[in-house]
């Protein structure tokens, strides 16, 4: 442990302290420069119905495309964005680039289903998420039936006026709402229900103890009891095995999302994005 009453174990400190801002402050270069070369790509992960088996939406999920050292997942740099406000300018090119890419798809007359895009509480604190979304769909001549947003209960527990108020507007503009990796927040059934959410995404956690704890279960069975009273539809994220799909269909889960069905995948694939292997699922 490091005491900073006494002198010595204060310089002591302060080395290593200053040694961890330089190097936080090499990541945030890099991570400025990489946005300002535009090095992230969107990969996309299908969320399939259980009663048809179809793909009903996908999720964008971005990816550091890092010069040397390949594809970078968002773990390891997701946190440092959102600590030094650049998940701003790094949010703004994801919307960019998922509008740019459906506008892309519906031009090559593909079948064109909803895009979700992750949206964090820092995003919606520092700017008016609403205008850059609207911005996005005209500049792309997007529909905003082709474009959900996905908001951790962090961003509800902010709780303030102006984000409830950019919710409504978001909501206004025909843009679908979902809860993401609920269950692992705060969120009140009262904010659930005032916002309006179209779906509750129940965090990965739950789903990877459905087959061993009788506690997930009677979870998973509640929520969706709930949510389907409160004409809000449930995924499950995180499904891996198919005991989890026969599990879920039988307690009237709505979509399943998860490796089992389909992982993230760049937009060249997207034939597999929309039909994965849906005899599987059965
Ligand atoms: P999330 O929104 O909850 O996304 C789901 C994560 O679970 C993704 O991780 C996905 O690859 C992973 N996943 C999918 N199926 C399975 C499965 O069967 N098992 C397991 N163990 N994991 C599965 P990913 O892509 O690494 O993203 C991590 C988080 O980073 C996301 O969690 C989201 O919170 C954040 N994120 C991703 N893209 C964006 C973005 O564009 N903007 C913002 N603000 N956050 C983003
Ligand atoms: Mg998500
Ligand atoms: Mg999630
Ligand atoms: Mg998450």
């Amino acid at each position: 442990a490091v005491k900073t009453s006494g002198k010595r174990d204060f310089r002591y400190f302060d080395v290593r302290f200053f040694e961890a801002i330089q190097q936080k402050y090499r990541a945030e270069a890099e991570l400025r420069h990489a946005i300002e070369h535009n090095q992230f790509v969107i990969y996309y992960q299908p969320r399939v119905s259980l009663a048809t088996g179809e793909t009903s939406s996908m999720e964008a999920l971005v990816r550091w495309a890092h010069p040397s050292r390949g594809i970078v997942e968002p773990r390891s740099f997701i946190p440092l964005a959102e600590e030094t406000g650049l998940i701003v300018e790094l949010g703004e090119q994801v919307i960019d680039s998922v509008c740019s890419q459906l506008a892309f798809w519906t031009r090559q007359g593909h079948r064109v289903v909803p895009v979700s895009i992750n949206v964090s509480a820092i995003q919606f604190a520092k700017i008016n998420i609403g205008e850059s979304l609207s911005a996005a769909l005209r500049r792309h001549d997007v529909s905003a039936q082709l474009v959900e947003i996905e908001l951790t209960e962090s961003v509800m527990m902010a709780g303030n006026e102006a984000v409830s108020s950019v919710l409504t507007a978001i909501q206004g503009m025909g843009i679908r709402l979902l809860v993401d990796d609920f269950g692992t927040g705060y969120s009140s059934l009262s904010q659930l229900q005032e916002l309006d959410f179209d779906t509750l995404k129940v965090d990965k956690a739950f789903t990877a103890r459905l087959e061993r704890s009788e506690a997930s279960k009677i979870f998973y069975k509640a929520i969706i009891t709930m949510a389907h009273s409160l004409g809000m539809k449930v995924v499950a994220e995180g499904v891996e095995t198919l005991e989890q799909v026969h599990s879920l269909k039988a307690l009237h889960c709505d979509e399943v999302q998860g490796f089992y069905i389909a992982p993230p995948m760049p937009p060249t694939e997207r034939q597999s994005v929309l039909a994965p292997a849906l005899s599987k699922m059965m």
